[in-house]
């Protein structure tokens, strides 16, 4: 069967009845909605569908009833299913079959080869609008999608000359200095704020490379290696403020950004570096910290940089210089400063500073030091990275040198000196706070030892003077637990042995050092002022031992020597001491000797030796102590109140067998003795220990002798003892 057949006319008795029912047609549609469902996402409800294929059902009807057939029905009906969003194989494959199948029956018709072969004109028909239909309408799509691609392109591109733009105008205009270089650094091109901020010409900027930028002292730090993260991708874009080197040859300060741009795969391309420049600001900051770490007067750095520059050198976690790294500081301070200042006044004074600030600064400048004021006339000069003590030394020496000549100010011509207090040691294991107090306690020792002295810090000379100082607090406590007493020792008259006198030596039983003589703590006494009250109590028991000697031994007892310490000496109740003494004790002012030494007696006060004088006139004996070895002028002698001359235990030491002699020291005593006697005087002659001195002594004409050769310092019952055997 063909299609040409299919269209021919046919005699009418051949057709069915003209009129299908509606209802026939209407449940053919129904069976063809139910074939079509869920072949194709259709836009449209099941109502409308079924609306659609009843009519499409009612015009293939009427074709296949038509005299004359047409297949446009079916055509139609392709397209219209197509563009009713029909458009799968599955939806075609199925109205081809449902049509072939159910439409005949449905209209109770008889499958008449004729009706069949329309049957299948219709069902080609459809298939091929179905297909024409559908072609049409992906190309239409398929150039919606193009067009739209189009439009998208040529947005992006408008957007992109946009932004192109849009950058160039900001790099342009920008306010903020831009370079763009590539990989290796070399600058692509600059913007006219970078231009303006590095004092150059773009020409100069361009083809450079920005190492060429760079401070030299700046290379060293984290600047490359984050230059290097950033192109490595590991760094999105580092920030840092940094110096810039200008072809002119100043500097620029610039807070830096520097990024990087990658192509469209994220292979690196380029180097973008944005810099502000904060020159004016850094300029600023700079003159606040320079305000606040120097010295307005002196121009030096002041303590607060100096502190924090031992912090640094302290700094447990530093890095800088070597694993054993030493340092130094010289502390030192003016010697004689406060009487130019308060004499010559202020504006003196603060030029004597500044003269010596730049002596100092002349002479010790140089790498690894630095040269602080810490206040008045205190400097200090750190010397880092030294090898050991004597660098510091050399530097102490050397500014002890530059002071030498003095300086010259209206018309004063003033002599400076300083006394430097010298520390150094390894950083390990120590703080800064040990280093400075060390460097403090040196200081006062190079003070104490004169005008113009440095003194090298001494542990072991600390830790004595840390014991001295606790002995020193622990002294007032001490007299409270009576813990001094009182030894004697025999002043032995040369010609018969006999004790004449003795004298009275203090010590100290303490808990922790045990017994301790007086050389460790009558300096400390005096220096405390303790020395009063302890002098006091040994006079007191002193005395009352030697009553206690009088009551005994009556005629033949003992003179008792009681030593008087210099500032006991400068008492102004001394004399009122001495008479409560003897008066509570009952001991005669004949008995007493006082022994004071030659500074107290050769003071150039009046008070102390008037009340010498009254003591004398009272008839206590006065002597003096360690003759010999202070500065006696011995004409002046002879206007003191004293009766005794102790000499020296030195001078007796060179006394020995006439072959083993030292003939300065015979000699010596010799003529102190013969001048003693020739001013009235007796003479005790200390630290006779040998036969041999004894009787040397005896020749030359010594009055008496104390020593080991005749009996140690010690218990009173020891006096007793030689009192009564003699
Ligand atoms: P000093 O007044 O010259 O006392 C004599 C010192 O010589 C005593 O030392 C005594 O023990 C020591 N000595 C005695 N015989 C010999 C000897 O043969 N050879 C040697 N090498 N030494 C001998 P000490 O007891 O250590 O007293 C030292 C100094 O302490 C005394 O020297 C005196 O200046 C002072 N001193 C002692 N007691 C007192 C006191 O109560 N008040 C004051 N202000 N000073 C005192
Ligand atoms: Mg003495
Ligand atoms: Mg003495």
């Amino acid at each position: 069967m063909t299609r040409s057949s299919a269209r021919r006319r046919v005699p009418a008795s051949v057709l069915p009845a003209r009129q299908a029912s509606a209802s026939a047609v209407r449940s053919f549609a129904i069976a063809w909605a139910a074939a079509l469902a869920g072949t194709s996402y259709v836009p449209m409800s099941g109502a409308e569908v079924a609306d659609l294929l009843d009519r499409l059902a009612g015009e293939l009807v009427n074709a296949l009833r038509a005299e004359t057939f047409d297949p446009k029905a079916g055509y139609d009906a392709g397209t219209e299913l197509v563009n009713a969003h029909f458009t799968t194989p599955a939806s075609l494959h199925r109205c081809v079959h449902i049509i072939g199948e159910r439409l005949l029956p449905e209209l109770g018709v008889e499958p008449t080869p004729w009706f069949l072969d329309r049957i299948a004109e219709l069902q080609g028909a459809l298939a091929a609008g179905y297909s024409q239909a559908l072609r049409v309408r992906t190309l239409r799509e398929q150039e919606a999608i193009r067009g739209a691609v189009l439009d998208a392109r040529d947005e992006a591109e408008a957007a992109l000359r946009a932004s192109e733009a849009k950058f160039r105008a900001m790099f342009a205009d920008a306010a903020i200095g831009i370079g763009i270089s590539d990989l290796t650094g070399r600058i692509i091109d600059v913007n006219a704020a970078l231009v303006r901020m590095m004092s150059a010409s773009r020409e100069q900027l361009v083809d450079s490379n920005v190492r060429d930028y760079v401070h030299p002292s700046d290379v060293s730090d984290g600047l490359w290696a984050s230059y290097g993260r950033v192109l490595r991708g590991e760094l999105d874009h580092y920030q840092i403020e940094k110096r810039l080197r200008r072809p002119d040859g100043g500097w620029a300060w610039a807070n830096l950004t520097v990024s990087l741009v990658r192509d469209d795969i994220g292979a690196p391309l380029y180097l973008v570096s944005m810099m502000e420049d904060v020159t004016d600001r850094h300029d600023l900051q700079e003159t606040l910290r320079y305000q606040a770490t120097h010295d307005p007067l002196t121009g030096l750095s002041n303590r607060a940089l100096f502190t924090e520059r031992l912090a640094e050198v302290f700094d447990p976690d530093s890095t800088v210089g070597p694993a054993d790294r030493r340092v130094g500081l010289c502390y030192l301070d003016l010697d004689g400063f406060k009487v130019i200042n308060d004499s010559l006044g202020h504006d003196v004074g603060d030029r004597l500073l500044v003269a010596v600030a730049a002596r100092l600064a002349e002479s010790v400048a140089g790498e690894h030091r630095l040269i602080a004021r810490m206040g008045g006339d205190e400097f200090v000069v750190l010397v880092d990275e030294t090898t050991g003590p004597n660098d510091v030394i050399a530097v102490a020496e050397s500014i002890l040198a530059t002071l030498v000549p003095p300086v010259h100010i209206d018309g004063h011509e003033l002599a400076v000196a300083a006394s430097i207090g010298v520390v150094e040691r390894p950083v390990a294991g120590t703080t800064a706070a040990d280093f400075m107090r060390d460097a403090d306690i040196t200081q006062y020792w190079a003070k104490a030892d004169g005008r113009g002295h440095w003194a090298v810090y001494d542990s072991e000379r600390n830790a004595y003077e840390v014991a001295r100082f606790a002995l020193a607090a622990a002294m007032p406590a001490a007299m409270e637990r009576e813990e001094f007493y009182v030894d004697y020792q025999p002043l032995v008259r040369l010609g018969d042995e006999r004790t004449v006198g003795v004298e009275a030596l203090v010590r100290w039983q303490h808990p922790v050092f045990g017994r301790l003589g007086p050389d460790r703590f009558i300096e400390l006494a005096e220096e405390t002022g303790l020395i009063v009250a302890l002098g006091k109590w040994v006079l007191r028991t002193a005395c009352a031992q030697a009553k206690r000697w009088l009551d005994e031994f009556g005629d033949d007892a003992p003179y008792i020597s009681v030593n008087l310490a210099v500032r006991q000496s400068r008492e102004p109740d001394l004399v009122a001491e001495v008479c409560k003494a003897l008066e509570d004790t009952g001991l005669p002012a004949r008995l007493l000797q006082l022994e004071v030494t030659e500074s107290a007696i050769m003071s150039t006060l009046d008070a102390p030796l008037e009340a010498l004088r009254t003591l004398d006139a009272m008839g206590v004996r006065i002597a003096i102590d360690d003759f010999g070895t202070g500065y006696s002028n011995l004409a002046y002698l002879r206007h003191l109140p004293v009766k005794e001359l102790k000499i020296a235990g030195s001078f007796v030491e060179g006394l020995q067998a006439s072959d083993r002699e030292d003939p300065v020291d015979a000699q010596i005593v010799a003529t102190l003795v013969t001048l003693a006697h020739a001013l009235g005087l007796t003479v005790t002659a200390e630290g006779v220990e040998t036969p041999a001195q004894a009787e040397r002594l005896r020749r030359i004409g010594c009055d008496s002798g104390q020593g080991w050769l005749f009996a140690r310092p010690g218990k009173p019952e020891n006096i007793a003892r030689i009192l009564s055997e003699s």
